[in-house]
Order: structure tokens, then sequence, then C-alpha cells
């Protein structure tokens, strides 16, 4: 995890806003959850097939994987 998260890199593109960061496990993407306008964070599972994503939101491990829909934590804080 980066310490610094500017926001999902989509949306500082493309101007637009996001509610929560996903951060891909496979190149480290930053992306908005589905709850967001864009949903990013799929946007970029379904481009890429990138399969894992993880909350980047301060106090949250859970990750998600996108073949199985299946949440989890890698380690327990
Ligand atoms: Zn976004
Ligand atoms: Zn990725």
């Amino acid at each position: 995890m980066p310490d610094e998260v500017p926001g999902c890199e989509d949306c500082l593109v493309e101007g637009t806003q996001w509610l929560h960061l996903r951060m891909c496990q496979t190149c480290g993407h930053i992306g908005c959850c589905d709850n967001s306008p864009r949903r990013h964070a799929t946007a970029h599972n379904k481009a890429t097939e990138h399969p894992i994503i993880r909350s980047a939101e301060p106090g949250e491990d859970w990750s998600w994987c996108y073949p199985d829909e299946l949440m989890f934590v890698v380690s327990p804080s």
C-alpha cells in the first residue's frame, strides 16, 4: 500500500468524482468502487482481466476476487 493515494487514477484523468478507492493487486492501479459513478476498479478488471483488488480505504484490509466473486482478507491485523 502506498502511503499517499491521490485518488482514482482514471477519475483524475477524466475529472470525475469517486467515492471509495480500490487497488489492483496485479499492477497497483488505483480505481474507484462500484458505488462511484464511473466504477473504474471494475472497468480495470474488465479491461485487463486482473483478478484481484483490495480496498485502499484506511483501516480496510479486505480483498475481492472478481472471477470467484469472493471477498477475503490476506493478513488480518
Ligand atoms: Zn474512478
Ligand atoms: Zn491491474
